[in-house]
């Protein structure tokens, strides 16, 4: 068995737990039967910050066993995306997830996932998969249902946590367990921030300095947007461009307000609960950030939607 043996760091409770890492099948296979009890997973690309440290956080106040998976997935990443020059930071992450108290950590590489190269069969993500990140990154979705099908099925999980950062993924894996029936819960962890308002994102390593002072204009558009909730859809959108179109070195994709479902833009009479999601390119680092916002009066940024499950 491969295993990395990192320091053994006291968790803020108390608690010294050195997780088990496995890089095979059969490693994975061995440590999952040996952990008695329900079990919460956490998918990661890896690079984890403090963002990943709270789903993980979560699924242990929650679950007797948690695994976090370490995968950079090729399946998700376009031809011109950037896959090879993606943060690796594994011993940085053992320590978080060291300090976090996880159980396993499975990290394989492209051949244990893909042992047969390129899947034949993906999952589709279908007309959702096509919109916002969807259509500026094609077969991005069905590359990442694809990997999150078969993480869900190797662990053997029983709950899975993922970020409202990553606000179209968070549907999409809803949709996909309940639309082709995975005995799985899905809890959803509100979007962790920098204490200026930036969305922690493993991405933001990517940042100067001074695209990072630019990469501020996403989380300010979409504060000054749902600031304006009362005023209806276009009272929002309206003011969350505003922010945008005075940073010229943010080349926006989208700024969108749409029904957190269907992903379509809302029309003006909607009042309830949407979807405020803007992507923008700063420097060579494209960032998505999203606030779920009620819409109408009395109405506001929220942390998660009020209907789905989330820790
Ligand atoms: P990634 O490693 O970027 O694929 O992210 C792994 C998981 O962490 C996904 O469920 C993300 O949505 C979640 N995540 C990433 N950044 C954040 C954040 N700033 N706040 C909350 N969750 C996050």
């Amino acid at each position: 068995m491969t295993t990395t043996e990192p320091a053994t760091i006291t968790s803020p409770s108390g608690r010294s737990h050195t997780p088990v890492v496995c890089r095979s099948r059969d490693e994975l296979r061995s440590a999952r039967k040996a952990l008695g009890g329900d079990v919460a997973v956490v998918m990661t690309m890896g690079a984890l910050h403090e963002g990943h440290a709270t789903l993980i956080h979560r699924a242990r106040e929650r679950a007797q066993n948690v695994i976090v998976t370490i995968f950079l997935n090729p399946l998700q990443f376009g031809p011109k995306e950037d896959l090879s020059r993606y943060p690796r930071t594994f011993d940085a992450d053992m320590e978080i997830c060291t300090a976090e108290g996880v159980d396993v950590v499975f990290a394989p590489t492209p051949d244990v996932i893909y042992p047969e190269g390129d899947p034949g069969v993906r999952i589709s993500a279908g007309p959702l998969g096509n919109v916002l990140e969807g259509q500026s990154r094609p077969g991005h979705f069905d590359g990442m249902l694809t990997v999150v099908a078969k993480l869900m099925h190797l662990t053997g999980g029983t709950s899975f946590y993922y970020g409202q950062k990553d606000a179209q993924q968070l549907l999409l894996i809803r949709r996909m367990v309940r639309d082709i029936d995975f005995p799985a819960e899905v809890v959803s962890v509100p979007t962790v921030r920098e204490s200026d308002g930036l969305a922690m994102s493993s991405r933001n390593m990517y940042l100067t300095d001074s695209d990072r002072e630019v990469a501020l204009c996403l989380s300010r558009a979409l504060r000054a947007g749902a600031a304006e909730a009362a005023g209806g859809p276009s009272a929002i959108r309206r003011a969350a461009r505003a922010v945008l179109v005075r940073e010229p070195l943010a080349l926006a994709d989208y700024l969108v307000l749409v029904h957190p479902q269907t992903l379509q833009d809302v029309p003006e009479w909607y009042r309830g609960e949407a979807l405020l999601a803007v992507a923008a390119r700063v420097g060579t680092t494209r960032l998505i950030d999203n606030t779920p916002v009620a819409v109408g009066p009395g109405g506001g940024a929220l942390d998660v939607f009020s209907d789905v499950p989330h820790a």
